[in-house]
């Protein structure tokens, strides 16, 4: 075997609808990428077996095989320790409850295998080959179904005394808010996330006030998606506006609560609602500029993600080349 060969892993990223793998060198290339569904509603069983059958068709693209494999990095939305392999809980994966998910998968392998949490996999991600290439202390927030975030502190992932950290997604930012899935009031991600956003935009058409957004679902209004709202917005729709501006100034309060206590140099946003772009961002940069310390507003840049639906499966190669090969900077 040659040392070239040792050095490829694979990052898997299983989400509540797609498992991703790919095959990843020590350069951070990606040689082979494979999707395929996740049977999320199945349990652990059959999801186990779609992330081996990727990896099996990932293998076979890239004319390897699991023996020639240094490790496997696993990304999973959701609690899990990085530490045992266990997934807690997972919103986007119901039927899975305390599964020793990396174990199952290591056992199958005969390699190491690293769990960890997706949003956590995208700021390595990040770090290493996308936005935050240069940066020290950094966030990368995903604005998405829900809301994700990796902290980035000195280069390395602030993982916490159990590695739970970070989920600012259930941090309070209004104590009469909705009720969020995880027990508690008024999170971030029930105000901020593409999930409020539509559900807000439904609410206020059921309500009776006149919009185009209704144009979009051929008249209805269960269908509204936070896409269907850009949509309207860009067509001048005075609704789809406000609900995108109510949004923002809630993507800008928590924003706010993580510059305040981070002081990052740089706030990395990706996701699917983030694609919404300035007439969310802006004023979502703007609000949290205007409540965090001046202090620490004047030092912070914002940006974009650049990875898209890569970051967590290139994060979670990346992960695992550092842990495994001591990767310096790319
Ligand atoms: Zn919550």
């Amino acid at each position: 075997m040659s040392e070239h060969r040792e050095t490829r892993v694979i990052g898997i990223d299983l989400g509540g609808t797609n498992v991703r793998t790919a095959v990843v060198n020590a350069q951070g290339e990606m040689l082979a990428r494979d999707q395929g569904i996740t049977p999320a509603k199945e349990g652990s069983d059959a999801i186990v077996k779609a992330i081996l059958e990727s990896v099996g068709r990932v293998l076979t693209q890239a004319h390897m095989d699991a023996s020639d494999l240094g490790a496997v990095g696993l990304a999973s939305a959701g609690l899990s320790n990085p530490e045992t392999g266990i997934l807690y809980t997972s919103p986007n994966l119901p039927t899975l409850k305390d599964v020793p998910l990396a174990g199952l998968i290591e056992k199958e392998l005969g390699k190491k295998v690293f769990l960890m949490n997706d949003a956590n996999a995208a700021a390595i991600g990040e770090l290493y080959l996308g936005t935050a290439r240069g940066a020290r202390n950094f966030i990368y927030v995903t604005l998405s179904t829900g809301i994700g975030a990796g902290v980035v502190i000195n280069d390395k992932i602030y993982a916490g005394s159990a590695g739970l950290a970070s989920e600012p997604g259930h941090m309070v930012i209004s104590d009469e808010g909705p009720v969020c899935y995880c027990g508690s009031k008024g999170c971030w991600e029930p105000l901020a996330s593409g999930t409020a956003l539509a559900k807000y935009a439904r609410q206020c058409i059921q309500e009776g006030i006149k919009t185009s957004i209704l144009d979009y679902v051929g008249g209805d209004a269960e269908k509204v998606t936070a896409e269907d709202v850009h949509k309207a917005a860009q067509a001048g729709d005075a609704l789809a506006r406000e609900v995108i501006a109510r949004t923002a100034y809630y993507v800008g309060v928590g924003l706010a609560n993580l510059i305040n206590i981070f002081n990052p140099e740089l706030i990395v946003i990706g996701g699917g609602l983030s694609n919404i772009g300035d007439m969310l961002l802006e004023p979502a940069y703007e609000e949290a500029k205007r409540r965090a310390f001046p202090q620490m507003s004047d030092v912070v840049r914002f940006a974009r993600a650049e990875l898209g639906e890569d970051s967590g499966i290139l994060g979670a190669g990346i992960f695992v080349l550092r842990e495994t090969k001591g990767l310096g900077r790319l």
